[in-house]
């Protein structure tokens, strides 16, 4: 390491640290700062480390910690970046964290969620690196958020091009994440997918790519799994899904916790438990199983691990609150709440109440005409058949009354809703109902409501 970015990232620590003692917490100001110093103090960080980035719209965080679960069960160590950390000055500082005074990082892998738009911003120091790129998928975001799923796939195509030596991991359902594989530049590429339908997970109505990305052609399908994912073709021009080398052939059974499924890797055929709740989630374990084959774990590895996954904060997080507890669910896009709206549906009993929460702030997307795209009407239908009258619907957040119209218009029952938008008081009837609460929030609700809960359970740290 040079002198200067030795300097760079001492001037990062040292800012740190004045934050830390102002009582603030760092994330990204230190990055700004050792940028200034060093423009390649990331690169001169990186140096003697394996690289994974994860990218994409929805599971990035998932991915994330369900690599970093396999990288360490299997004996490496690895340093990771935060969800609220992906940009570029983030993933510094949490280089940073892990250098030593004199900038010596001593880890086996860094495993990087990487904002789709900040993918370029980060590659670019890591051109002469071995590094390894997952693409989970692409999905609209919200409304105001990078615009067409076509600019977030160019956007992944610009980071792309600074690595053209890449190992690339690319979901084989999506067909705009795969199309990388055609139009970059790359050493290798390992396909994930799943070889079968998810029937009752299914929201064909929401879907981001309908047509041929080389021809305009509409798409057909095989098989369907959720949203555009699924073994899709061109009858028009042959662009069709690739074979994945790692794959779920079949879904043997889901609980609220994990799925058992049948997988296979290249032509072998395993039973495996993925330790991930919902459908949507079997894509982040294979992603993470695609990692394990590109570090070069053998199929028995790769097979235990996936059933001592885990998952991260926001993600279906479970906090002890009250008798029975609140599990607490990060919602951010149309797809994702669509997936979360298909696992409240084969989950949800008579015995669970739902809180909603949305805001309107630019990390939640500032126009939330998204929520019409989200198909509750599949969850009102659910919870008349269960029944039972005792079930609330709370509602919180600065457009919680845009959510009760919403749910007003998919058939609840309005006389079930409940809005309180002071977190503490919420807190505190949610303590007292004696039931179990599963909390949907968007991601500005999340972080706040999170820090409330924090004055009255123990929680989780998320950052590691
Ligand atoms: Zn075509």
């Amino acid at each position: 390491m040079g002198i200067r970015s030795a300097f760079a990232v001492m001037a990062g620590k040292l800012t740190a640290k004045m934050l830390h003692i102002m009582g603030r917490g760092a994330t990204s100001l230190p990055g700004v700062v050792m940028l200034k110093i060093c423009p390649n103090v990331l690169g001169a960080m990186a140096k003697d480390i394996k690289v994974i980035c994860v990218t994409g719209t929805n599971g990035k965080t998932t991915t994330c910690h369900a690599i970093t679960d396999i990288i360490e069960a299997n004996g490496y160590t690895a340093l990771t970046n935060s969800a609220g950390a992906n940009m570029l000055n983030g993933v510094v500082s949490c280089f940073m964290n892990a250098a030593t005074l004199t900038g010596k990082v001593k880890r086996d892998y860094a495993v990087l969620e990487c904002d789709e738009a900040s993918l370029r911003h980060i590659t670019k120091s890591f051109g002469k690196l071995d590094v390894t790129v997952v693409v989970t998928n692409v999905f609209r975001d919200q409304l105001d958020r990078y615009g067409e799923v076509l600019t977030t796939l160019d956007l992944i195509e610009q980071g792309l091009a600074h690595i053209p030596q890449v190992d690339l991991v690319l979901n084989a359902d999506c067909s705009l994440t795969s199309s990388l594989a055609f139009s970059t530049k790359h050493k290798s590429v390992t396909f994930f997918g799943v070889n079968t339908s998810f029937d009752e997970q299914s929201s064909a109505d929401i879907s981001d790519a309908v047509y041929c990305i080389k021809c305009k052609t509409k798409y057909k399908y095989r098989t369907h799994t959720f949203g555009h994912l699924g073994d899709f073709y061109c009858e028009n021009c042959g662009y069709s899904r690739v074979k994945p080398l790692i794959a779920v052939d079949e879904v043997k059974a889901f609980n609220a916790a994990s799925a058992d499924v049948l997988m296979s890797i290249e032509d072998k055929q395993y039973d495996a438990k993925i330790t991930l709740p919902g459908a949507y989630n079997i894509y982040n374990g294979l992603a993470a199983a695609a990692i394990g084959k590109v570090i070069g774990l053998d199929d028995k590895k790769i097979i235990a691990s996936m059933s001592k996954l885990t998952t991260p904060f926001g993600r279906m997080e479970h906090i002890p609150l009250g008798d029975k507890g609140v599990e607490m669910i990060l919602v951010k896009n149309p797809a994702g709440f669509n997936e979360v709206i298909s696992f409240l549906t084969a989950h949800c009993t008579a015995d669970d109440d739902i809180l909603f929460g949305l805001n309107d702030n630019s990390a939640d997307g500032t126009d939330v005409s998204w929520i019409w795209d989200v198909e509750f009407e599949k969850l009102s239908t659910r919870i008349a058949q269960i029944g039972g009258d005792k079930q609330t619907f709370f509602f919180t957040g600065k457009r919680g009354e845009d959510l009760e119209v919403r749910l007003k218009y998919a058939g609840f029952d309005t006389e079930r809703f409940t809005l309180d938008k002071d977190y503490r008081t919420l807190i505190q009837t949610l303590k007292g109902t004696g039931r179990h609460t599963y909390m949907v929030l968007s991601y500005t609700v999340m972080l706040a409501f999170r820090d409330k809960l924090g004055e009255v359970v123990e929680l989780k740290k998320y950052a590691r």
